[in-house]
């Protein structure tokens, strides 16, 4: 495959699952472009929190994301993300962030817009001639089910509590409480995201489901490739 592959391949999954290093991994490898809709997602709760909204009111949640402009880039090696000319790539990592996005991301107004602008940059590398990996929750049952390939990545839920309580953990080394505590964390975001009523997290039908649960990434990443090689033919 070259960079010339207007393929779209749609991931989606639960937190923790692997995604956004499989789909770097899988983007860099093949030559296409990369966007992160979770990163979106997180900017505009940024965005939210630094007005002191409750994330809970909707209509004040509204009247942020409208006034709200989120570039998002497509480089798989350094995507980048900004609130108007902010680089918020850092801080939409934060644990407040992570514990109001769900919140925020329920509320269909923000997800009209985000969507919007997800579908633009498909376009966009379609124009250019280039394929492009979008990760998210509903990209391959919302945002784009006419994708080439939708894959849904799952893993054991304490494999992936483990995985993120490594990342989230400063010293390297890893307590079982904090491993139980991160546990409970992605629990309540799963449930929130594939309990609500707009978009919610759940397997497209079409979707070949990757297990990532006994599986080194270099092993998942090729997996995908070879779906992507798959859906070229
Ligand atoms: O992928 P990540 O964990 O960064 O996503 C953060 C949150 O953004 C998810 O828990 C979910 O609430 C929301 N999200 C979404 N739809 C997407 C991507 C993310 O609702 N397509």
């Amino acid at each position: 495959m070259s960079a010339a592959d207007d393929l779209v391949i749609a991931v989606d999954g639960p937190a923790g699952s692997g995604k956004s290093t499989v789909c770097r991994g899988v983007a860099v490898k093949l030559g296409m472009r990369y966007l992160d809709t979770g990163a979106m997602y997180r900017a505009m709760t940024v965005s939210v929190l630094a007005a002191g909204v409750d994330v809970s009111d909707e209509a004040a949640v509204m009247a942020v994301a409208e006034q709200t402009v989120i570039t998002s880039g497509t480089d798989p090696s350094d995507p980048g993300i900004w609130l108007g000319a902010i680089d918020v790539s850092e801080s939409i990592r934060g644990s407040e962030v992570t514990a109001a996005v769900s919140a925020v991301s329920a509320v269909p107004g923000v997800r009209y817009r985000l969507v919007e602008i997800q579908r633009l940059q498909v376009q966009a590398a379609r124009d250019a001639g280039v394929g492009i990996v979008v990760e998210g929750r509903d990209i391959g049952t919302v945002v784009l089910p006419d994708a080439d390939l939708k894959v849904f990545l799952v893993a054991d839920p304490v494999i992936r509590a483990e995985r993120r309580a490594l990342e989230n953990s400063a010293e390297g080394h890893l307590e079982q409480a904090f491993i139980a505590a991160t546990h409970e964390a992605l629990r309540k975001r799963d449930a929130y995201d594939s309990g609500r009523e707009i978009s919610p997290l759940v397997k497209a039908a079409d979707a070949r489901v990757v297990d990532t649960t006994n599986l080194t990434l270099p092993e998942v990443i090729e997996q995908v490739c070879a779906l992507a090689v798959g859906a070229r033919q």
